[in-house]
C-alpha cells in the first residue's frame, strides 16, 4: 500500500532536522528519510564526523558532533516526525505526488510505496578527501576539512598550517588560519591560483601566507600513540620531483566539495558544480513544490547554523506552499513554477510569490 506524506524531508543533518521541527510543530506530519549510511555518512550527516562543534549557539562549552546531531533528531521525534531509517535511491518529481524509492525496500521498476506533495531536499555534501599517507591515523587529530570549523582549537595555536588546494575556499580558509597559526602555507598544485583576483591578491600580499606553486602533499606523519597528532608533512615539488619534508601541525584541505545531488540531476536545475540552484534568499527550486536547504544548495558557507537557517526557510516555504495548494490557489503555485534558470541566479528577477511574508 502507498504511503503518502503532506511533506517528506530527505536527509539528516541540520538543514533536514531543523526543517522538521518546524513543520512537525505545525501538525504537517513530516516523514524523513535519515539516509543508512548515505554517501558514506552516518545518519545525522556531516557532524557525524567531528569532535567538538564550538560554534553552535547555545553551548557555550562546545558540544560533540554526534551529540548535536542525536539532540536534533530527538527535537524533531519530539513533536511528531516520522523518521525512516533508509536512503531515498531513486526520485520521481515529474508528477504529482512526488515519488520516492528506499534503497531496501522498494524494487526500481516498481510502483513506489513512498509519495509526498512536497519534497525538502537536505542531502548535503561531502569535503573531497586526498587519501594521503598516514590521512586516516591523524584525520581530526591535526587534518580538518574545515578551517573555518576547527581553526580555534589550541593544538593549531601558532603552528606553522598547511592548506591544500587554490580555489577560493583555499584562499578565504588560509587567511583566516592567520590569526591562529605562526604561519600558512598553501599547497597548490597548478602553478597558477584558481580563486578570484581579489582574493588572490588578498592571500599573496598576507605576511604570514606563503603560497608553494607545482607542490602536493605525499605523506602526513606525527606521534605515534593513541590520538597522537600530526607534526610534519611530506610534499613533493609536481615540477622537480624535489620532496621535503615540513614541520606542520595542521593541514586543512579546500579541494573542494561534492553535494549529493544524484537523486535529483535532470530534474531540478543545477549549478555548473552540480549544487541545486535556489533563489537568492529562498529554498524555491525550479520545480514548484521541491525546496532544498543546507549544504546541498550552498557551496559558500557551509556551516552548521546556516544549514539550519536554510532548514528553516525551507519548511516555512513548504508549509505555505502546502496551503496555498488546499486554498486552491494555482495562480500563486504557477508564479513559483514560473522561475527560470536565470532567476536562480541573480536576486533581480526574482518573482513576488514569497511564501514567507517576512522575506
Ligand atoms: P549534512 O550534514 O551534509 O547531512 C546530510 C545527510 O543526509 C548525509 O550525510 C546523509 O546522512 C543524509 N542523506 C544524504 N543523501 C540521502 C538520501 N539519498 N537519502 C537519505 N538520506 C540521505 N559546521 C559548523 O558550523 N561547525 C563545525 O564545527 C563544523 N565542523 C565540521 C567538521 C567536519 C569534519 C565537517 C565535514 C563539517 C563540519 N561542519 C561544521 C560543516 C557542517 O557539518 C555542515 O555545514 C552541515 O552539516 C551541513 O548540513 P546539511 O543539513 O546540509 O547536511
Ligand atoms: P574549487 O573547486 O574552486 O577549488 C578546488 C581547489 O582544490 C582547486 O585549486 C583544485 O586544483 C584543488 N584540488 C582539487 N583536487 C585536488 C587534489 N587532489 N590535490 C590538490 N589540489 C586539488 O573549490 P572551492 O571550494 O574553493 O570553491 C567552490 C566554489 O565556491 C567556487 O565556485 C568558489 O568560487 C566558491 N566559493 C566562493 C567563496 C567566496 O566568494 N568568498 C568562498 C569559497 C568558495 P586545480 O585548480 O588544479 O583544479
Amino acid at each position: 500500500m502507498t504511503e503518502h506524506a503532506r511533506v517528506a524531508i530527505i536527509g539528516s543533518g541540520p538543514a533536514a532536522h531543523t526543517a522538521a521541527i518546524y513543520l512537525s510543530r505545525a501538525e504537517l506530519q513530516p516523514v524523513l528519510y535519515e539516509g543508512m549510511l548515505a554517501g558514506g555518512t552516518a545518519a545525522g550527516g556531516q557532524l557525524t564526523t567531528t569532535t567538538d562543534v564550538e560554534n553552535y549557539p547555545g553551548f557555550p562549552q562546545g558540544i560533540s558532533g554526534p551529540d548535536l546531531m542525536d539532540s536534533m533528531r530527538a527535537q524533531s521525534e519530539r513533536f511528531g516526525t516520522k523518521i525512516i531509517t533508509e536512503t531515498i535511491t531513486k526520485l520521481d518529481l515529474k508528477s504529482r505526488p512526488f515519488k520516492m524509492w528506499r534503497e531496501y525496500d522498494d524494487n526500481e521498476g516498481d510502483a513506489p510505496a513512498h509519495t509526498a506533495d512536497a519534497v525538502i531536499i537536505a542531502t548535503g555534501a561531502n569535503a573531497r578527501r586526498l587519501s594521503l599517507k598516514g590521512e586516516e591515523t591523524y584525520w581530526q587529530n591535526g587534518i580538518s576539512a574545515c578551517a573555518v570549523c576547527d581553526g580555534a582549537v589550541p593544538i593549531f595555536r601558532n603552528k606553522h598550517l598547511v592548506v591544500i588546494g587554490g580555489g577560493d575556499s583555499a584562499a578565504e580558509e588560509a587567511m583566516f588560519l592567520t590569526k591562529y597559526g605562526s604561519k600558512v602555507t598553501v599547497l597548490v598544485r597548478k602553478e597558477f591560483l584558481r580563486a578570484s583576483k581579489a582574493m588572490q591578491k588578498r592571500l599573496l600580499a598576507n605576511p604570514k601566507v606563503e603560497v608553494k606553486f607545482n607542490h602536493e602533499a605525499l605523506e602526513v606523519l606525527g606521534e605515534n600513540k593513541p590520538r597522537g597528532l600530526m607534526t610534519n608533512l611530506r610534499i613533493k615539488n609536481n615540477k622537480t620531483g624535489e620532496e621535503e619534508t615540513l614541520d606542520a601541525n595542521g593541514l586543512f584541505y579546500a579541494v573542494g566539495h561534492d553535494p549529493a545531488t544524484s537523486l535529483v540531476k535532470g530534474q531540478l536545475d543545477l549549478d555548473e558544480d552540480g549544487y541545486v540552484l535556489t533563489q537568492p534568499g529562498t529554498s524555491y527550486t525550479s520545480i514548484p513544490g521541491v525546496f532544498a536547504a543546507g549544504d546541498v544548495q550552498d557551496k559558500r558557507y557551509r556551516q552548521a547554523i546556516t544549514s539550519a537557517g536554510s532548514g528553516c526557510i525551507a519548511a516555512l516555504e513548504a508549509e505555505k506552499y502546502l496551503a496555498d495548494a488546499e486554498d486552491d490557489k494555482p495562480d500563486q503555485i504557477e508564479k513559483n513554477s514560473e522561475v527560470k534558470k536565470g532567476d536562480l541566479n541573480g536576486a533581480e528577477n526574482v518573482p513576488e510569490y514569497r511564501s514567507n511574508p517576512l522575506l
